[in-house]
């Protein structure tokens, strides 16, 4: 199971309220305060390749694409 996706874990308790309370009691994971899973792109929601620099929270890839709306000049 990668980082983002434990939430599907819950969909066959859905119908189970009460066992999804317990569940979720139980194996939802802990509030983090540092590592890479803080950060995620703002468009996307991609954990990996995140830009910080400048206020951005983007990923690289949205970054790209982003980049010549935003005013970044490509000088290669
Ligand atoms: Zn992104």
């Amino acid at each position: 199971m990668t980082v983002g996706d434990w939430r599907k874990t819950f969909k066959q308790l859905k119908v189970r309220p009460a066992k999804l309370k317990k569940y979720m009691k139980h194996n939802a994971p802990k509030k983090r305060t540092c590592g890479r899973t803080t950060k995620r792109c703002e468009s996307c929601g991609r954990f990996d390749g995140m830009i910080s620099k400048y206020g951005l929270g983007l990923c690289r890839i949205c970054f790209r694409e982003m980049a010549p709306k935003i005013g970044f000049k490509k000088y290669s």
